[in-house]
């Protein structure tokens, strides 16, 4: 058995390492977990014993097959909780975020794949993110760009949020950026600010905000499915 700690330190080289797309140093560990860097090696240690990362001196960890498995099932854990609490219990998408991240390292397999059936096996959670099949794998997201990327007079729908708390999800939701809904880019700033009008009005986001933003073109969106 994992604690909880071991799995979110897990989650986070899983999270981390696929923005990246490379080796995750201890210093991006610390900050993501918000935990000092002397803790973070310590525990990637243990991690490392028990065969789950791997890591490599002053290059930092990626995760081992095994490793990878683990957070793909918390990753299915997480989202199938999060697309529950929404749909079966009426919870805004916003404030989902931080009770998943309690329930998920005590759900079981079984309990999980009864809310997957139960909701009809979906694809993606509440804020677009592709939630793990029973054998694993992840459905395809579909290709997006980052908020962060866009020009002046571009009209896009949100597809996904990137998200690590309800915090963020509650000031994006005030801001009327909701999964699904559409977006109308009416400044961006030379350092990144990119200004938005939504149905609650005109909004700036910070960069690191709007980089958490996937979207697609909203003609895209018009188009009917094939
Ligand atoms: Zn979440």
């Amino acid at each position: 058995m994992l604690s909880a700690v071991m799995e979110d330190y897990i989650k986070a080289v899983y999270t981390i390492g696929n923005e990246t797309g490379e080796r995750v140093s201890t210093s991006a560990l610390a900050d993501y977990l918000d935990v000092t860097p002397p803790t973070v090696s310590s525990m990637v240690k243990k991690l490392e014993e028990r065969g789950l990362v791997d890591r490599e001196e002053y290059k930092g960890v990626t995760l081992t097959e095994e490793g990878e498995v683990v957070a793909l099932e918390i990753l299915r854990h997480h989202r199938l909780l999060e697309s529950f609490l929404t749909e079966a219990l009426d919870y805004d998408w916003a404030d989902v975020h931080d009770e998943a991240d309690r329930l998920e390292h005590h759900v079981s397999d079984e309990l999980t794949d009864r809310i997957a059936e139960a909701l009809g096996h979906p694809l993606a959670d509440p804020h677009g993110d592709p939630i793990p099949t029973r054998e694993l794998e992840l459905p395809d997201a579909g290709e997006t760009a980052r908020l962060s990327a866009a020009e002046r007079g571009e009209r896009l729908v949100v597809r996904r949020i990137r998200h690590q708390g309800d915090e963020e999800l509650r000031y994006l939701a005030e801001a009327g950026v909701e999964p699904n809904e559409a977006l109308e880019v009416v400044d961006v700033a030379p350092f990144g600010m990119v200004t938005v009008r939504t149905a609650a009005g005109e909004q700036s986001l910070p960069e690191e905000i709007a980089r958490l933003i996937e979207t697609v073109p909203a003609e895209e969106e018009a188009e009917p499915a094939a």
